[in-house]
């Protein structure tokens, strides 16, 4: 049972869909499938703007999000709370460009009002871009959107860009209304589809941005995507199986719809942490930046490593650990994707067993199953 957040649960009607021959992607069948896929990760990603996939992972959608509208030499903020965050400045370094990095510690939100005092500050209109982890993983912290997006559009020239990863599918991320510009996401995390395919959405103004940018690219190079996009193609060998997937993972969302699945992680994530508090075990990020898709537990007197290794040997149940300087402080629980109410249920019953089995003398057994299912209750 996975609980990590990505790879995330795949169904049934998912791995069925892939298990078939593929047919020829210059074909008019295959043609009509990207089709239909287009189409439909405009409706899931709420946008008329493109939405182009690669054969990546959400890393490769992200740096094709930085290097197809940036120079060498641009000014960009970056914000970083963790580990994604973190990855995207490297990014920027990798490519030339300079980098301003605002940060908060790992397990706060980043403060919109530190994006707003440097863009304000900014009247040359020098920043090019301002990139932003809105889940950042490694944390369980949801950085505020909106209002962080507020201040570049404040400053009017800067592009916003996101790493929507373990977001997009789990919240609302309105990306014509908000008018966020690059927006990107990776296959194994909210689709329900495994790893390989990743997606990025792309304003018109950030196209514009296009003319003029030089970093180099040529395989991640978005012009041609979109211009296969446009004839219902793809530039390269798509992974075919995994579109096959795709197809049905959209269906399945579709026929959920978009509030339900919003819902639905908002749910989960009240369920989990409610659960974590009645079993006096601490959350590593706040009640108002908790992310849809992640709950990460600090617990004070057993190791967090511990605890995932017996959950995995007991239950089968695969929790994801902490990272660089967390790893032993903090264990993660994923609820991204397919996951149900009874998966959490199971989850928190797997894990009062966990604590007492290795001593954690404060556990009251039952105390998180009765918070979680009060949650499902209401
Ligand atoms: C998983 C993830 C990514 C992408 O990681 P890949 O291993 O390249 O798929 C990027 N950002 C966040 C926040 C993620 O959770």
């Amino acid at each position: 049972m996975l609980m990590i957040p990505g790879p995330t649960p795949v169904p049934e009607k998912v791995l069925l869909a892939m298990a078939k021959h593929p047919i020829g992607h210059r074909s008019g069948d295959f043609s009509k499938i990207i089709a239909e896929l287009t189409a439909n990760l405009k409706w899931l990603h709420q946008t008329q703007n493109d939405v182009l996939m690669l054969t990546a992972s959400g890393t490769g959608a992200m740096e094709a999000g930085i290097i197809n509208f940036l120079s060498p030499g641009d000014r960009v903020l970056v914000g970083n709370n963790g580990k994604f965050g973190e990855r995207w400045g490297k990014v920027s370094k990798a490519f030339g460009l300079v980098v301003e990095e605002i940060t908060a510690e790992w397990g706060k939100a980043l403060d919109p009002e530190e994006f707003r005092a440097k863009l304000t500050a900014d009247t040359e209109k020098t920043i090019k871009a301002v990139i932003l982890t809105h889940s950042e993983t490694s944390t369980g912290v949801l950085n505020d959107l909106a209002a962080i997006n507020q201040a570049v559009k404040e400053h009017g020239e800067a592009l916003i860009i996101v790493d929507a990863v373990t977001s997009l599918g789990a919240v609302s991320i309105p990306i014509d209304e908000l008018g966020l510009d690059v927006v990107g996401s990776g296959s194994q995390k909210g689709y329900m589809i495994p790893p390989g395919l990743a997606f990025v959405s792309v304003s018109a103004k950030a196209w514009k941005a296009y003319e003029s940018a030089k970093c180099p690219r040529f395989y991640l190079d978005l012009k041609k995507y979109k211009k296969a996009t446009d004839e219902d193609s793809s530039p390269f060998t798509p992974p075919i199986n995994l579109m096959y997937g795709l197809q049905a993972a959209l269906q399945m969302m579709q026929a959920e719809g978009l509030e339900n699945i919003f819902a639905r992680h908002q749910r989960h994530t009240e369920a989990t942490r409610a659960a974590m508090k009645a079993l006096g075990l601490p959350l590593f990020a706040p009640d108002n930046a908790a992310s849809p898709a992640i709950t990460a537990v600090a617990p004070l007197t057993v190791d967090a490593e511990q605890i995932r290794s017996t959950m995995r040997k007991k239950f089968d149940v695969a929790l994801a650990g902490g990272q660089d300087h967390l790893k032993g402080k903090i264990f993660r629980i994923g609820h991204l994707g397919f996951v149900c109410d009874r998966d959490i249920l199971s989850c928190v019953g797997a894990l009062e067993s966990t604590l007492q089995s290795l001593g954690y003398s404060d556990v009251q057994p039952g105390a998180g199953i009765a918070a979680a299912a009060k949650v499902f209750a209401n």
